[in-house]
């Protein structure tokens, strides 16, 4: 189910552009409009899930679609080391309330984060 007042059902359906690098049945990645490093793609769940704290326990198979879509850009862009990260809550610095898992790689990635 779509929230209106969602940037990333927006980009699901669409409405806002986005750059695309991977979709399927149930996940987009598509590239970071400000990017923190060389290759920064998020992978979102088309269906709208505000974080993982709203996951449920029969959300296994999105996970794994998540998961496997991440792996496949991460390969097709040639990256070795990389690091998939999701933020839950502002004060962990969720800023988009649509589930994403960020993918980083293309530099030395320090640890642990900020
Ligand atoms: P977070 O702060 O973990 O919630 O991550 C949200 C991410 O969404 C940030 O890295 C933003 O740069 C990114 N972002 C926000 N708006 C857009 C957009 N229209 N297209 C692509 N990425 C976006």
């Amino acid at each position: 189910m779509a929230d209106p007042e969602c940037l990333f059902c927006k980009i699901v359906a669409g409405d806002i552009p986005s750059e695309r690098v991977h979709e399927d049945g149930e996940v987009i990645v598509f590239r970071d409009i400000a990017p923190r490093a060389p290759t920064h793609v998020l992978a979102i769940p088309r269906r709208h899930v505000a974080s993982v704290a709203d996951l449920g326990d029969d959300d296994g198979r999105l996970l794994a679609a998540l998961f496997a879509a991440l792996r496949r850009v991460a390969t097709d862009t040639g990256l070795a080391d990389y690091r998939i990260v999701t933020n839950v809550g502002p004060g962990a610095g969720q800023s988009v309330f649509h589930l994403h898992f960020h993918l980083l790689g293309g530099r030395p990635l320090s640890w642990p984060p900020g």
